[in-house]
């Protein structure tokens, strides 16, 4: 059992860690910018709101998150643990999140922020290429494409998300310090905050998450 958070700026690598500890661990990665983009792909009121949200770098108000992301938890596979990538952004999303997991009977394992310089982020999102059609991300600095700029499953020619364009980059980035250093302060007065260095390649941050999780579950059996 292990219920984790993620935290660190867009561009941190949140999800890629996240799928990796997914595979390793066999507990969900819930990711809410993922749940956002499924549902912004919709054509009703709610999903234009959201939409305009995502697309100007903002973030969709606390009592919308927290909704989408009770239910999401409230499903039967993150019973035993769960990797929360891009939750919470703000106070107000850590402390419904710590009601609901002491309601659900469940303490949090850790809390892992990612560090990772602004220029870096800017550098990794700029180069961050998606398929239209299957959802494969690349990188055209250090996961390109074979061909051109061509997904290498569907032929098909790669897109730049909205979000992944300079200026929004920069102005997440913004959005971040402003908003999520607050949680960063709360987790690490709770006592349950760890910095993991997120610039030395994936494998050895993995394996940095994978200690701090024996650890995490060590301290809850000593109690
Ligand atoms: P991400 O892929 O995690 O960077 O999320 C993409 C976008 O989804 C963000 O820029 C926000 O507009 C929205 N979003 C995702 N998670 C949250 C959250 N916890 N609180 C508010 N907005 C969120």
């Amino acid at each position: 059992m292990a219920y984790l958070i993620f935290l660190g700026p867009p561009g941190a690598g949140k999800g890629t860690y996240a799928q990796r500890v997914h595979e390793i661990l066999h507990i969900p990665h819930v990711s809410t910018g993922d749940i956002f983009r499924d549902i912004a792909k919709k054509e009703d009121e709610l999903s234009k709101r959201i939409r305009e949200i995502m697309e100007r770098g903002e973030l969709v108000p606390d009592e919308l998150v927290n909704e989408v992301v009770k239910r999401r938890l409230s499903e039967k596979d993150c019973e035993n643990g769960f990797i929360l990538d891009g939750y919470p952004r703000t106070v107000n999303q850590a402390i419904f999140l710590d009601e609901y997991l002491s309601t659900a009977g469940k303490r949090l394992t850790a809390a892992i922020l990612f560090d990772v310089p602004e220029d870096v982020v800017v550098q990794r999102l700029t180069s961050r290429r998606v398929c239209p059609k299957c959802g494969r991300i690349y990188n055209l600095v250090s996961l390109p494409p074979q061909r051109d700029e061509l997904c290498d499953d569907c032929g098909v020619k790669l897109i730049q998300r909205d979000d992944d364009k300079e200026e929004t980059v920069r102005h997440r980035y913004r959005v971040y310090l402003e908003k999520t250093k607050p949680v960063i302060d709360y987790y690490s007065k709770n006592g349950v905050l760890h910095v993991v260095d997120g610039t030395i390649g994936i494998e050895n941050v993995v394996s940095k998450v994978l200690e701090i999780v024996r650890r995490g579950k060590n301290d809850t059996c000593e109690e």
